[in-house]
């Protein structure tokens, strides 16, 4: 598809075609396209200059909406992307501990820096790359995996090596392998184990955090890591990242520190005014259970009528994340995800698709639910997933057989 132009929650391709969007580039939309605050804001913004390479108040105002909404970030630093903020975060991890080996867990995205490029969620985990050719071995040598939700396994690990272990990076709920919630006590003891063993535990909130609620899924869980990743939703559809944490641990990055990192554009004025406009409106009250209401309606739905046809579907979510998984399930990890029949979801995205629906085009995507996706667009979708499990249901073939790799 080639996009022409987006508005709330629909898109519109270069045919003219219409569809209701659950992509939102990724994550960042949580407002829909071109919501009017964020234009507004944006045009008076570019005709101030559209950057300066120095500092602006409005960067030192996103620095404090993110350190208030985030307690366990008492200092941050703007970037460009979600991958620049966790490639430095894993930078000041191993400088502040002087160990150099991460943990990640499998099927969890952390962007696209070498390091990460194992057994990684989102597009890899699409095309079935167990890693990126053009990384050399060196680069991930110090990267230990673990299965997400294995507490016994992570637990093995880090008594195998936790004394050279820097960090744990993790999705507090994973995203890039379809929705993947943390199972009760999951993320306590990846924090108890890394305070046990001196390493740092890092929070991957790129795609939470001003999603699950305003501070993220920290806030939900109450829980503190000492590092946290932001980016999408900050960046209001303009590009940015955010990387902060404790304050003895940030304060080792440059000028303040030995640790460097720069960027040309980073806390570009454009970025963080769409950003701060988007804020502003997620900070308006009943925002995040308006977003839980429109996640569980389509879950609920879809559920409904995925029994309906007969269809075994599993929906996980969280807020207005979710994903159906064409399996009995239950998913709560990458292996579990794996057994989503890529067939049935193929012809699903295929159905709703040409009923004006656009879904992730791979079966290890969150659909991403925005504020202005309303009842009759919530409505629609259903009905089209009434038509488009019909589908699944009449294509289905004997389990094992006739499956292929998805081909958006
Ligand atoms: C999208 C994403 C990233 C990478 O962000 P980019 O801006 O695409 O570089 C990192 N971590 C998570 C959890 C993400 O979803």
């Amino acid at each position: 598809m080639f996009i022409e132009r987006g508005k709330g929650p629909y898109l519109y391709d270069a045919d003219g075609r219409r569809y209701i969007d659950y992509v939102c580039s990724w994550g960042p939309l949580i407002l829909g396209h071109a919501h009017p605050r964020v234009v507004r804001a944006l045009r008076r913004a570019l005709l101030r200059g559209t950057t300066f390479g120095a500092a602006t108040a409005r960067e030192t105002e996103m620095a404090r909406r993110i350190t208030e909404a985030f307690p366990s970030v008492e200092l941050v630093r703007l970037v460009n992307s979600g991958t620049e903020a966790t490639m430095s975060a894993v930078r000041v991890a191993r400088a502040y501990t002087g160990r150099v080996k991460i943990v990640k867990f499998t099927g969890c995205y952390h962007g696209h820096a070498d390091p990460f490029l194992v057994q990684a969620g989102s597009g890899p985990a699409t095309l079935g790359l167990p890693d990126s050719p053009g990384v050399p071995p060196e680069s991930t040598a110090a990267t230990l995996t673990c299965p997400y939700n294995d507490v016994p396994a992570l637990r093995s690990l880090f008594e195998a090596e936790g004394p050279s272990i820097a960090a744990v990076i993790v999705e507090p709920v994973a995203g890039n392998m379809g929705v993947v919630p943390p199972a009760p006590g999951f993320l306590e003891s990846i924090l108890s184990l890394c305070r046990e063993a001196g390493a740092l535990a890092v929070f991957d909130e790129v795609i939470t955090g001003f999603r699950l609620a305003y501070g993220g899924a920290q806030t939900l869980y109450g829980l503190r890591p000492d590092l946290t990743c932001l980016g999408k939703i900050i960046g209001g559809g303009l590009p940015v990242g955010a990387y902060g944490g404790r304050r003895e641990i940030m304060e080792m990055v440059s000028p303040l520190g030995p640790v460097y990192q720069a960027g040309t554009l980073s806390g570009n004025p454009l970025a963080v005014t769409a950003g701060l406009a988007t804020l502003e409106s997620l900070a308006e009250p009943g925002v995040y259970e308006t977003l839980e209401a429109k996640g569980r309606t389509l879950e609920s739905g879809l559920l409904e009528r995925a029994r309906t046809h007969g269809v075994a579907l599993t929906v996980n979510r969280a807020g207005s994340l979710l994903t159906p998984f064409f399996t009995p399930g239950p998913v709560s990890d990458y292996e579990g995800a794996r057994t989503s029949d890529r067939e049935a979801y193929r012809v699903f995205f295929r159905a709703m698709l040409e009923r004006g629906i656009y879904l992730p085009p791979s079966p290890f995507e969150a659909m991403f639910v925005s504020l202005a996706h309303g009842p009759a667009e919530l409505e629609e979708t259903l009905e089209a997933a009434d038509r488009a499990l019909a589908a699944v249901a009449a294509a289905r073939v004997p389990a094992g057989a006739g499956r292929r790799e998805v081909d958006p």
